[in-house]
């Protein structure tokens, strides 16, 4: 035997219970979605690098470290999508959606790719559900936005939840902010740790997020973002909070919360839960009013969010492994009657039932046995006294015309 080729490091395979752990997490991120008006979007898995270079930011992690980036094979350099919010701008470009009615909401659910170091709930490939509002700067809009993670947390039973939102303001305030926030950090350059030193220049807001203790109790007393707001910009976030708040959602306001990604203005939040560890962010997002413009659209105005799909499932209870129900299960004596039970089964599934042929060459004991095992309300036996029909509920069985089967499990015995 050769040796067993296993699924690359960080990577996965999704089956059984978590199969259907995955189904009921989307059928109920599309409901409450979709019952708020957003509307499905899928884009390619792969774009171009520019797209991240450009949208995501330069100086993030995930730009300079994280992507899967390769050749196109014509020369071009494409990149596997470390996020989805950049996509959905540029789509929101690409098919002139500003034309529509405003805002244009969006939401989707597929496979993202970071080289990140794979631990407990940090994989390099992992999925995210995600939401995107384009084209309203309406503080309505980041409220609805937040409450709707709310609720499809709520409802999958993530647990414990902790909602941590912010406002990071203009580009503008944030600039100056930054440059203020540089001249603190240099003053204090000696108690820094040499990753928080090393990136003053580029990024200085990721001290905040420092583990380290001597930047810890530097950054205590560094200057807030928050408390540099433009008058505008604070009565936006005073808006969002106050919606929030008659929407009974409880939240912190964590003056220090950073994302990741530096295309954020104004709102930005992030759901963490305490059953996940170290990795406990479950799902985070903001305002991003210069992203669309930044792509070479007009200027719009957007708000959106991305959850991890897996670490939404660690935090909540599995659901109740319910086999799906089968109406019919297709038993026959001899391989002679193959050919009928084939049929019977093709068109019981083609009239709309759950059916399933015997495709294990089991004697007809062992078939009704797996017909029992599978659940089966109902299974036909064909032999040479014709087709019996069996009610697996009440044992009660009789032999029937073949072509009245359907018939039969629609009414019952
Ligand atoms: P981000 O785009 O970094 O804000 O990520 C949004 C959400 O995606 C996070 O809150 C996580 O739940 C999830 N996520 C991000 N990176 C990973 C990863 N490498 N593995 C698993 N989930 C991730």
């Amino acid at each position: 035997m050769s040796d067993k080729i296993q699924t690359p490091r960080g990577t996965f395979d999704v089956l059984g219970d978590a199969a259907r752990a995955r189904d009921e997490l989307e059928r109920t991120a599309r409901g409450i979605l979709e019952r708020a008006g957003y509307e499905r979007i899928e884009t390619p898995t792969f774009e171009s690098t520019a797209l991240f270079a450009r949208g995501v930011g330069e100086s993030t992690d995930v730009v300079q470290k994280e992507m899967y980036t390769f050749d196109d094979g014509g020369g071009g350099s494409i990149t596997l999508r470390p996020e989805g919010t950049a996509p959905v701008c540029r789509a929101y470009v690409e098919h002139g959606m500003h034309k529509l009615p405003q805002p244009v909401k969006l939401w989707y659910l597929g496979a993202y790719f970071r080289a990140e170091r794979p631990q407990h709930g940090r994989y390099r490939q992992f999925w995210q559900v995600g939401a995107e509002a384009l084209g309203s700067d309406d503080p309505a809009v980041d409220a609805e936005s937040i409450l709707l993670l709310a609720e499809i947390l709520e409802a999958i039973k993530v647990s414990p939840v902790r909602l941590r939102i912010s406002s990071l303001g203009t580009p503008a305030t944030r600039a100056e902010y930054k440059a203020e926030l540089q001249t603190y950090l240099r003053s204090h350059e000696d108690r820094l740790s040499g990753e928080v030193r090393d990136r003053i220049d580029l990024n200085p807001l990721r001290a905040f997020d420092a583990d380290h203790p001597g930047t810890q109790e530097v950054m205590r007393a560094a200057p807030l973002l928050l408390d540099r707001l433009t008058d505008e910009d604070r009565e936006h976030f005073e808006t969002v909070k106050a919606l929030l708040d008659s929407a009974g959602l409880s939240f912190e306001v964590d003056p220090t919360l950073v994302r990741g990604l530096d295309y954020y203005t104004r709102t930005v939040f992030e759901f963490t839960s305490d059953a996940l560890g170290s990795q406990s962010g479950v799902g985070g997002g903001g305002r991003y009013d210069g992203l669309v413009e930044q792509l070479g659209g007009p200027p719009t105005p957007g708000m959106g969010w991305a959850a991890g799909v897996e670490r939404i499932l660690l935090a909540s209870p599995p659901p109740p492994t319910a086999a799906p129900p089968l109406d019919l299960y297709v038993a026959y004596a001899k391989p002679e009657y193959r050919r009928d039970a084939f049929k019977l089964a093709a068109d019981a599934r083609r009239a709309g039932h759950a059916a399933e042929l015997e495709l294990g060459g089991r004697s007809l004991k062992g078939q009704l046995k797996s017909a029992q095992r599978a659940g089966a309300r109902y299974v036909a036996i064909l032999g040479d006294e014709g087709t019996a029909l069996k009610d697996m509920e009440s044992g009660e069985q009789r032999v029937i015309q073949i072509d009245t089967v359907m018939h039969h499990i629609r009414t019952g015995l």
